[in-house]
């Protein structure tokens, strides 16, 4: 039987001097998302049904030999140069290389140098085709595929690892659409979802193979379909599970969603707030819909923390109306609010965006993807100078992580 290998790759590390100066920051979200490639565990379902698969994470050990038919790798776009070096050194022992996931869906010509098999956009079909023999240059799948067709992830080869948490992923598809996003322009506007007894199946299994750790819902929002997320609430209480999930701050007002999250499992939930400024959010998500929550910001993080679910929220610096106010008037809006988490990235664009198509008009991006990391400012925007942003985030990080104000939310949760 021909062999296959998924390789992770490495996590791009944030910027050797962020990541030195703030390492309360860095290490924790580092620890966040210390998960396995969930795409590759997907991928590796069907695959196994013609191969024998073996799964590699480069976080955790490195390449012993090149006995391999077919090395599939799946690079975020700060790992693209690692995955086309990583595809030149297993061509070079005779391995075919076969390159997705969304980098590569969005430049399948640049992937297509270093790849003998490119897969563009989800590839529940065109692994088929691959499977039953087809073999071409570029499988390029037109249509978003029902979630009926997506297998079960390959949990099992993932066990040898210490992650912190497991992703699963119940849906696909976001309906606003905002244009930094990269998952909605490859997963589509409509949601599709897994059915209740794929979800309970998966849940089973994750239980089985990980029953301390804690479950992360890659969904773009969790909490859509209220008559679904509750179904999956009581599947995760009855399995006694501890998880976190994406969501938009209207979760506040979902009652009887509110009531019965901690009751199943739920920690964190980690909301796109993006920006306090409107102006910023009209720019980045057209139909408005951001925009218009922002006077309930502060309300939302209050009831939801209510129920002893942290908020980490999630922010983007570096929108076209930021300046040097912006640091402190986001400071401020998290010591007042005592949020618990934070993820504060730099707006980065994603080729294949509609924010890199804008920006790259007036000023052309340079291609080193090493650099589209989240934490470096790219282009210039009217508001501050860009070196003067990068000080004023480096600072604005070891502020929201000092240790005043972490010892400030440790107290607001001990009175909850
Ligand atoms: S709401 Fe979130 S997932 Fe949806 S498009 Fe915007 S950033 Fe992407």
């Amino acid at each position: 039987m021909e062999k296959v290998l998924l390789l992770a790759l490495k996590e791009t590390r944030v910027n050797a001097q962020l990541y030195d100066q703030n390492l309360y920051e860095f290490r924790s979200r580092n620890r966040l998302w210390n998960t396995p490639h969930l795409g590759l565990l997907t991928v590796g379902a069907i695959l196994a049904e013609k191969f024998v698969v073996e799964y590699i994470d480069l976080n955790y050990e490195s390449i012993a030999h090149y006995e391999y038919d077919y090395v599939f790798i799946s690079p975020t776009t700060s790992q693209a140069e690692q995955a086309y070096a990583q595809a030149a050194a297993f061509r070079k022992h005779g391995v075919k290389v076969a390159l997705g996931g969304p980098h590569v869906t969005m430049l399948p010509e640049e992937a297509s140098v270093f790849g003998d098999f490119i897969f563009v956009g989800e590839s529940e079909n065109t692994l088929r085709q691959f499977l039953e023999g087809d073999r071409k240059k570029i499988y390029e799948e037109g249509i978003h595929p029902d979630m009926s067709l997506v297998k079960q992830p390959l949990y099992e080869l993932c066990r040898k690892y210490l992650y912190s948490s497991i992703p699963i992923q119940l849906s696909r598809g976001c309906p606003h659409q905002c244009e930094f996003c990269l998952s909605s322009a490859v997963y589509g506007q409509i949601i599709r979802r897994k059915s209740l007894s794929q979800a309970y199946q998966e849940l089973s299994i994750v239980k089985q193979y990980f029953e301390k750790k804690l479950i992360f819902f890659t969904d773009d929002n969790f909490f859509l379909d209220i008559s679904y997320s509750l179904e999956i609430m009581s599947m995760l209480k009855r399995l006694n599970l501890t998880w976190y999930a994406f969501t938009d701050i209207s979760i506040y007002r979902k009652k009887e969603l509110l009531d019965k999250l901690y009751e199943s499992g739920c920690r964190k939930l980690l909301i796109g707030f993006e920006s306090l400024r409107p102006n910023n959010l009209r720019e980045v998500n057209h139909s408005g819909f951001k925009s218009a929550r922002v006077p309930e910001y502060e309300e939302a993080v209050r009831e939801i923390q209510s129920k002893k679910i942290g908020v980490v929220g999630s922010f983007v610096l570096g929108l076209p109306y930021d300046n040097e106010d912006t640091f402190d008037e986001l400071y401020q809006f998290i010591y007042d609010t005592c949020i618990f988490g934070t993820n504060v990235t730099v707006s980065t664009p994603f080729p294949g965006t509609k924010l890199f198509e804008k920006i790259n008009r007036t000023q052309p991006l340079k291609r080193e993807w090493s650099q589209y990391d989240g934490f470096t400012l790219l282009y210039d925007i009217p508001g501050i100078d860009r070196d003067l942003f990068q000080e004023r985030y480096l600072q604005f990080i070891n502020r929201i992580n000092s240790e005043e104000r972490l010892k400030r939310v440790v107290e607001y949760f001990k009175n909850r």
